[in-house]
């Protein structure tokens, strides 16, 4: 029964792992049975393999599994509104977002916000998108809310040393982001990175 169910599994896994990654997600969603099959863990090999088929594709994101990567990439769906039109992958914040929601939920500021720590601020994600303009811009607009929420961790942790290993680990993953946004080419459109 095993043996048998091994290479069912083996035969779903060969025919999958062919398919573009917003294929599999597709799929994913036709059905309860086929989610449970798609999205287990045990498909990560499955992912893998449908994402390796997209040419010039950069490696899944730290913090993120494969199917996730996938819909931030693939899936034009706004991570605040669920709108279809989300043309922009914020890759700072690893999401997608419409025009409506880049409206609202990113801001410039002329500095650094009185209720927030510096270290907390050089680790907030920004975009140059210009939504009202609909152009890549000089000016970076931050994700205020998720400022507040790195700003109220970063205030919990009371240990100095806890304190500061949290801020140089924030900082590592955000400089790695902010190199791997400078140099992203998208197979889709051909743009780099916001
Ligand atoms: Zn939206």
């Amino acid at each position: 029964m095993d043996g048998q169910r091994a290479v069912i599994t083996g035969g779903k896994a060969f025919t999958f792992g062919h398919l573009h990654p917003l294929d599999l997600l597709h799929i994913a969603w036709t059905s309860k049975g086929l989610r449970k099959i798609v999205m287990s863990r045990s498909s990560a090999t499955i992912w893998r393999r449908s994402l390796s088929t997209v040419e010039k594709l950069p490696d899944c994101l730290v913090g993120m599994n494969e199917p996730q990567y996938a819909r931030l990439m693939f899936d034009e769906i706004c991570h605040f509104c669920d709108a279809g039109n989300a043309k922009h992958v914020i890759f700072l914040a690893r999401l997608r977002c419409c025009k409506a929601c880049g409206l609202e939920k990113f801001e410039s500021l002329s500095g650094l916000p009185e209720d927030v720590a510096r270290p907390v601020f050089s680790i907030t994600p920004y975009t140059r998108i210009d939504w009202a303009r609909g152009y890549m811009g000089g000016v970076k607009y931050y994700y205020i809310k998720e400022m507040h929420r790195l700003q109220a961790e970063y205030c919990r942790i009371r240990h100095p040393t806890l304190k500061s290993a949290w801020v140089s680990m924030k900082e590592q993953d955000f400089r790695a982001m902010e190199k791997f946004n400078a140099n992203f080419w998208s197979p889709k459109e051909g743009s780099v990175g916001s």
